[in-house]
């Protein structure tokens, strides 16, 4: 088992490389979700706008082309972790969140966007006693933040889903749904382009300068001279801007899929309304149906490498594909012998509060947003939005959210970093072991504000 299932499912492009010197008004460093989306709201509001994006290797190469599909409409990485960090905020935040969600569609359907999304809703499975009442709780917090969400209790939660690890559930219909991510990003391209952006691909970026006017982003076979310029590099950004690094760590997450199931084992998994479905643990498993009835399952192990490591040699990893392999059997055991002919990995960016970093460099010629941890699908198109305003609407009141302007606590410099993440990734899996309790470092942590996730 090897490779990524998604890229699997669109043609391969024609990479047209950058050739010579252009200018432009903004120059993108970065095909994925944060760049496309970008370069599309700056032509969108202004078709006059000359916007060039650079992409190193091929649009969605990073982990716009690697996730898993959920698109949760969130932009705090859940709405309890939304209310720790931001509760003056939150209603807005949701709000906010909503209205991006519902954007996306109505995108969707306006430029046909061929990415098979199936507005699913989520649900949450408790795997452990402890998170039985975790999910109630949860379920409560929702609801009085407006939201459906209804708790399952063992037999209800069988209707949703048929698994012996499956103790409770918690189901919110309108929390988005499953979507093929290298879809997406090869369709942003093309709605990007028919805009009239221009995608150079295998068009590595090496330095952006300022300039007199602007600034300068060099590549191997060219240069863009731009008024500004937007670093839409996520987990990759340190390699270019190294002030980034400070604020998020690239974190490794492994997937595998399955053949295509057969009617009859497809049945045998009561996965009836085909939700994207997250147990409830520190160290969790997100899991999905492919548009063509194969198992996604994914998460567990988060990785981080020394120097906060990142490349192809992390993309693949034996013994968590085993380990992910074994807990399927696990949750459900008609697919212990199921053939895994994909698996692969991608590095997730993550902040110390799991939200994205905005940030500026060279005189504020240069803006950036990356670090959304695991849930970038619907929460790039509004770190678009943000940038894109920066540029262009200085007096956006999106600009003054907290959310926005307060940069997250940093993360150590090395070696205290390695040591940080490793102490704090044992407490979690240790917290899981023993009914939940967070010990003396996690409850430190909690009450500052700082945390780790995928
Ligand atoms: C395994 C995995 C599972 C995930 N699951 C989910 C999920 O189910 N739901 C969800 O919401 N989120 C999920 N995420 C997170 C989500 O995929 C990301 O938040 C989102 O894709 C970030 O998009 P981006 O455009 O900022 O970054 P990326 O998609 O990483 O794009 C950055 C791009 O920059 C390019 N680049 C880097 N350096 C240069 C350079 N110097 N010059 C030119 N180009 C450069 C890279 O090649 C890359 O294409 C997951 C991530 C991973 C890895």
């Amino acid at each position: 088992m090897s490779g990524n299932y998604w890229s699997a499912t669109v043609p391969a492009s024609q990479p047209r490389p950058l050739a010579g010197d252009v200018t432009a008004d903004v120059v993108v460093v970065g095909g994925g979700y944060t760049g496309l989306w970008t370069a599309l709201t700056l032509v969108e509001r202004d078709p006059s706008m000359r916007v060039v994006v650079c992409e190193r290797d091929t649009v969605g190469f990073g982990a716009s082309g690697r996730n898993g599909g959920f698109l949760d409409p969130s932009l705090t990485h859940g709405l309890a972790n939304g209310l720790a960090h931001f509760p003056d905020e939150i209603d807005r935040l949701q709000h906010l969140a909503d209205d991006n969600y519902a954007g996306m569609l109505t995108f969707f359907a306006r430029h046909q966007v061929a990415c098979d999304f199936e507005g699913t809703g989520m649900l949450d499975v408790a795997v452990a006693p402890h998170q039985v009442d975790e999910l109630r709780e949860s379920a409560e917090l929702h609801v009085r933040h407006g939201q459906r969400a209804e708790f399952l209790d063992a037999g209800e939660v069988a209707e949703h889903l048929r698994s012996p690890k499956a103790l409770a559930g918690l189901h919110r219909p309108d929390a988005g749904g499953v979507l093929n991510p290298a879809k997406l990003a090869a369709e942003l391209a093309r709605v990007a382009a028919a805009a009239g952006v221009d995608i150079h691909e295998r068009t590595p970026v090496t330095a952006v300068k300022a300039t007199a006017g602007g600034v300068l982003a060099t590549t191997p076979a060219g240069t863009v001279r731009a008024s500004s310029a937007v670093l839409a590099t996520n987990a990759y950004s340190g390699q270019t801007l190294r002030r980034s690094n400070r604020h998020y760590i690239p974190v490794h997450d492994y997937i595998l899929v399955t053949e295509p199931l057969s009617p009859e084992l497809l049945a045998s998994l009561g996965w009836k309304r085909r939700q994207g479905v997250d147990d409830a643990g520190n160290q969790f498993h997100y899991f999905r149906l492919t548009a063509d009835d194969r198992v996604l399952w994914g998460g567990y192990d988060a990785i981080y490498a020394f120097r906060s490591g990142i490349g192809p040699r992390f993309d693949e990893r034996p013994e968590t594909f085993a380990r992910l392999r074994a807990h399927l059997g696990q949750m459900f055991p008609t697919l212990l012998d199921v053939p895994i002919p994909f698996a692969w990995g991608g590095p997730i960016a993550t902040t110390t509060r799991f939200t994205p970093v905005f940030g500026e460099a060279l005189g504020g010629r240069l803006v950036y947003a990356l670090g959304y941890t695991g849930l970038g699908v619907g929460a790039t198109r509004f770190a678009a939005r943000v940038l894109a305003d920066r540029l262009t609407d200085p007096g956006s009141p999106l600009l003054s959210l907290r959310y926005v302007r307060k940069p997250p606590f940093p993360f150590p410099p090395e070696p205290l970093r390695w040591v940080a993440v490793t102490l704090v990734r044992r407490a979690l899996a240790s917290a899981d072991l023993h009914g939940g309790r967070r010990g003396l470092l996690l409850r430190t942590l909690d009450a500052a504000g700082i945390g780790f996730d995928s």
